[in-house]
């Protein structure tokens, strides 16, 4: 039996009620925001810096493996570290947000050029089941419902999987990265990727590498094209 849900459910409650009691603030300047499943306010969205559309491919394009297991890959944002960027990734990973997950999404779908390619599903990038259990949601699911929802294309989790739990690739060098996820999925319905495009979401791209593993194992099963698309690109 689930024992951790019941808590999460009391927990998500609580803070509807403190919303109520206490109207949300951005998370960068702390003014008062109107909406709150977006955690910033207009100012600090606004002056988000825009990822460069060949940013992302250029830098991802040194790993070996990743001509053929990409065909484009996007971000929408430019990781600012320490900005108003990182409070807001660290709020949806490590404090228990779900709700700001979609809601970028959906920023992320306004800033999609729908013509630049037609998409047949939408594919988080998993994780172990073991860090899902403990954060209790995929972030990239929840950025792939946003996505989603405005480009009226279907999320299917359950094409890739992620057998093997890796270890965080924060502390590791660019080599280690890639030895340290490749092989870590598992395209589980090779019958249904084959020969559809595919637009693989991602919360943010560092090396790239995770992105590259998964992508690479979605070609293999067949997949015709895969696209990455990431909420922000922080350069290593
Ligand atoms: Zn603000």
């Amino acid at each position: 039996m689930d024992l951790v849900a019941p808590f999460r459910i009391v927990r998500q409650a609580w803070r509807g009620l403190v919303d109520v009691l206490y109207p949300p603030r951005c998370l960068h300047c702390n003014t008062r925001t109107p909406t709150p499943s977006i955690p910033l306010c207009s100012r600090c969205l606004q002056r988000l810096e825009q990822a460069a559309p060949d940013a992302v491919m250029d830098h991802i394009e040194r790993l070996p493996a990743a001509p053929a297991a990409l065909d484009r890959a996007r971000a929408l944002w430019r990781f600012d570290k320490d900005g108003a960027l990182q409070q807001v990734q660290h709020a949806l990973k490590y404090r228990n947000r779900p709700r700001y997950g979609v809601a970028l999404g959906r920023l992320m779908a306004a800033g999609w050029d729908a013509r630049a390619v037609a998409l047949d599903a939408i594919v988080p990038i998993p994780l172990h089941r073991t860090r899902r259990y403990e954060r209790g949601y995929n972030q990239s699911t929840l950025l792939a419902r946003g996505l989603s929802e405005t480009l009226d294309v279907p999320v299917r989790t359950d094409w890739l999987r992620r057998p093997i739990a890796t270890r965080s690739q924060a502390r590791l060098s660019r080599a280690a990265r890639w030895s340290n996820v490749e092989g870590a999925f598992r395209a589980t319905r090779a019958d249904a990727v084959a020969g559809r495009s595919l637009l693989l979401v991602d919360d943010i791209i560092t090396t790239g590498s995770t992105a590259v593993a998964a992508a690479a194992t979605l070609k293999k099963a067949g997949a015709a094209q895969v696209t990455l698309y990431a909420l922000a690109f922080a350069r290593d």
